[in-house]
């Protein structure tokens, strides 16, 4: 290359790997890395390994530090992208208040930006994903917990604390299950691909009848999957858990869609690998449920862009900035 500096580089800081991608102008992702994070052992170390990966990326394409105009992280939470700080993150132990964007900067010689991974995804599928022709979108990633990002009139949507579009922790049910969020009834309780399977083992371990009764009182562990799999083959107790999540779901949409008026509603993460299986059902209760005031309803579509939205929002982001 030469020494343009289009290209930015996309991290998806997780707790287990970390993906890295050299992206383009227009969310092309050009080159990728993945590596195992390490965050136990430190900060120092996992930079120090970040640094090496990204040099040994680009060196391997003909490409330098000149080639790239800033770097984008995205992390999980809570953390500052203002202050460029992560505050602690459940996924990397014994990270507590670390000034990630200062360090990182300093050591790659860069421009650097750090967002919450939700948000960093939500913007990827705006700028190169399912939102790729709206102004206003709102993702739900919807995993071990629920994500939520909000892009409105092209803008990240952060608030005053930086705490906008904690979607998952939206009350669906008055006084319901309680959340380690201290909160009960959180959204995330009932419609995270973890809630859909811990929900499904409560009910056996209550008596309900279900095919995975065996399994579950085995002690082998459930997914979300499972409890698809189950629903589409007419399980009842799996059925209805899953049938739930999805009027859950469709609840929280009317909420957001009262809120922030988007132009679509972004389904991302491990629960929306189950596609029509979720769309369906879900669309069918939004249909029931909704307001007949007005016709300002979001198109409720699946992420298209998988694990790489997040490395794409957060090279878009850091572009940005
Ligand atoms: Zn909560």
């Amino acid at each position: 290359m030469n020494g343009e500096t289009s290209l930015t580089i996309g991290i998806d800081l997780g707790g287990t790997n970390v993906e890295i991608g050299v992206v383009d102008r227009t969310g092309g992702v050009l080159r990728r890395a993945s590596i195992a994070t390490e965050a136990a052992q430190g900060v120092d170390h996992v930079i120090h390994r970040l640094v090496d990966a990204i040099d040994g990326l680009l060196r391997e394409h003909g490409l330098s530090k000149r080639d790239i105009q800033a770097v984008g992280f995205g992390a999980a939470g809570p953390l500052s992208h203002t202050k460029g700080m992560i505050y602690s993150a459940p996924n990397l132990p014994g990270w507590k208040n670390v000034p990630l964007r200062q360090q990182f900067a300093d050591a790659i010689g860069l421009p650097v930006v750090l967002e919450n991974d939700a948000n960093a995804a939500a913007f990827g599928e705006f700028i190169a994903g399912a939102g790729k022709d709206a102004r206003s979108i709102v993702m739900l990633t919807l995993g071990t917990g629920i994500g939520g990002g909000i892009v409105l009139d092209g803008e990240l949507l952060r608030g005053d604390l930086e705490n906008a579009a904690e979607i998952g922790h939206m009350i669906v049910e008055l006084e319901g299950r309680a959340c380690p969020c201290g909160q009960r009834g959180c959204l995330e309780r009932y419609a995270s691909a973890s809630a859909v399977a811990e929900r499904l083992v409560e009910a056996v371990q209550a008596g309900d009848a279900s095919s995975l009764s065996e399994r579950i009182q085995a002690g082998d562990s459930i997914t979300s999957k499972d409890v698809a799999r189950a629903a589409a083959v007419g399980d009842v107790s799996a059925t209805r858990i899953w049938d739930e999540a999805c009027r859950y779901l469709a609840v929280a949409v009317i909420n957001v869609q009262h809120m922030v008026n988007p132009e679509m509603v972004i389904l991302g993460g491990g629960l929306s690998g189950a596609g029509d299986a979720l769309l369906t059902p879900l669309r069918a209760h939004f249909e029931r449920l909704k307001w007949s005031a007005a016709s300002d309803f979001p198109r409720i579509e699946l992420a298209a862009l998988g694990a790489d939205a997040g490395i794409i929002g957060a090279a878009a982001l850091a572009r940005s900035a």
